[in-house]
């Protein structure tokens, strides 16, 4: 299927404004808000807003919209119009998919009731099925025993499990890469905890060197490591950082939001994913992981996990008037959130039922699109194309084989428009140049820092369009 393409560069935005930005030659640019759907997707979600509205209550067999209701959900239609096409292959751009159909089926049933995953009289079916998706994923990372629970995010789960790693150590740095997500920079600023970065190698992967030193030099009491780096899906060595913080006492934390769920194909087989640093997870204190990345499911959906039970004492507060239905631990009582979607855990336990964590189950979806950044990889290789670094997830940053940085960038600003008028989108990437240049020595340094593409190939379809993919990219990247 072909559904969404963006509207092209003679569609001026709904608000009627010019303030364009203009490239280099003086042409017009796509911006955000000039994006549409393709008008057959957008006609199929403004009707799809009429059908459900009448489904939308359970307190009667059908709801009726008065006519200033049904207009409301009329110009809801419209706006959404202005989206990028998440669903469709040629989105290449960042960490966005719909969620699969079953998780929003589920997440949609779920909302007619709206149950609340804090105390249990909130969602007691609810709770039960997040306790139970989260020991399913506990179990996939190999915890033997484990504590844990959903929250709305990647960047809470790690909040909570900053704050964990600061009230277990109380005087210590937390010390990250410098590949780390950068919410972990802030996180330690909002909970007041010292934090040192720490250099990344020429992969894009915490430098081990780098990170021995630090350790050596003492008072670091968790050392956050990333399993696919947000920025290249670089696999941070977890089997030999493990070894690194026992030999000095630091407990570790793995920020696996987007690559946790590569666990799935991390068993030798083809394709796949390097597996000694997924089979060392087992080793790590905390987890993050993010159902709502490569796990199906709608935003608001991020997990942490503790692999020592006894942290929910760290948790202890009592709150008068909720608690009061059981003795059973309440959600609410280990984590830092109050209030959470009861059906963000619906959605993911239905998720799972249908899609285990196996290779065959989920793992057939991550499955695909490691494949896909695999074939890319191999069918973009050549004289014109070179790769940033080798892609251990799913995400490629290509970039022309030119002399100069500065003309790398240029080159690679020019494609990423070029792709969106013809319906491709993109990411882009700014490296600095004397990072690059360990693995590309032959670039000229005539800038600090350059720009290359960035694609993220998360959806099973990618697999099938490589070798379209690559052409296209070649042809665009060659445009002088
Ligand atoms: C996406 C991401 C986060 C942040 O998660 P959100 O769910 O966007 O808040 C943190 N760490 C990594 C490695 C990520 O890829």
């Amino acid at each position: 299927m072909r559904p969404a393409r963006s509207a092209g560069r003679g569609d001026i935005g709904q608000n009627g404004r010019d303030e364009r930005r203009h490239s280099l030659s003086g042409q017009q640019l796509m911006q955000p808000r000039d994006v549409r759907l393709e008008p057959e997707l957008a006609r199929r979600l403004a009707s799809r807003a009429a059908a459900l509205a009448p489904l939308g209550s359970l307190a009667a067999d059908s709801v009726a919209l008065t006519a200033e209701q049904s207009a409301a959900l009329e110009r809801l239609a419209d706006r959404l119009a202005n989206t990028y096409p998440y669903g469709d292959e040629r989105y290449i751009g960042q960490m966005l998919k719909p969620p699969h159909p079953l998780a929003w089926a589920a997440y949609a049933t779920t909302m007619l009731l709206n149950p609340n995953n804090h105390a249990l009289d909130g969602g007691p079916a609810t709770a039960e099925m997040e306790q139970e998706a989260v020991a399913a994923i506990a179990a996939m990372f190999g915890y033997d025993e484990h504590i844990g629970h959903l929250t709305s995010s990647g960047t809470i789960a790690n909040l909570e499990a900053l704050w964990v790693a600061r009230e277990l150590r109380p005087d210590a740095a937390i010390v990250f890469g410098e590949n780390a997500h950068y919410t972990h920079a802030r996180m330690c600023q909002l909970i007041g905890v010292p934090a040192d970065p720490v250099a990344q190698d020429e992969h894009g992967r915490i430098d081990l060197d780098a990170l021995g030193r630090r350790l050596q030099a003492g008072g670091v009491g968790t050392v956050v490591a990333t399993l696919g780096t947000t920025s290249l899906g670089a696999i941070d060595r977890i089997e030999q950082i493990v070894e690194l913080c026992s030999r000095h006492g630091a407990r570790l934390h793995v920020d696996a939001a987007y690559g946790g769920f590569f666990t799935l194909l991390a068993d030798g087989a083809t394709p796949g994913v390097e597996p000694a640093p997924f089979a060392a997870l087992r080793r790590a204190d905390s987890i993050v992981v993010d159902p709502h990345k490569h796990g199906l499911q709608p935003y608001g959906c991020g997990c942490v996990l503790f692999a020592d039970p006894s942290v929910a004492r760290l948790y202890a507060h009592d709150s008068p008037y909720t608690y009061f239905t059981s003795r059973e631990r309440h959600l609410g009582e280990i984590s830092l959130e109050c209030s959470r979607a009861g059906a963000a855990a619906a959605a993911l336990w239905t998720t799972l039922e249908a899609l285990p964590l196996t290779r065959e189950g989920l793992g057939s979806h991550l499955a695909a699109s490691r494949a896909a950044a695999q074939g890319l990889t191999a069918a973009l290789a050549g004289a014109e194309v070179a790769i940033v670094v080798a892609p251990e997830l799913d995400i490629i940053c290509p970039f022309p084989r030119l002399a100069r940085a500065s003309a790398i960038s240029e080159r690679c600003e020019r494609a990423f428009d070029s792709l969106a008028q013809a319906g491709w989108h993109a990411a882009k990437i700014r490296l600095q140049t004397s990072w690059l240049r360990r693995t590309h020595p032959e670039i000229e340094h005539d800038a600090d820092e350059l720009t290359t593409l960035r694609l993220v190939l998360m959806k099973p379809a990618h697999a099938d369009i490589v070798e379209e993919l690559a052409s296209v990219l070649r042809e665009h990247l060659a445009r002088g």
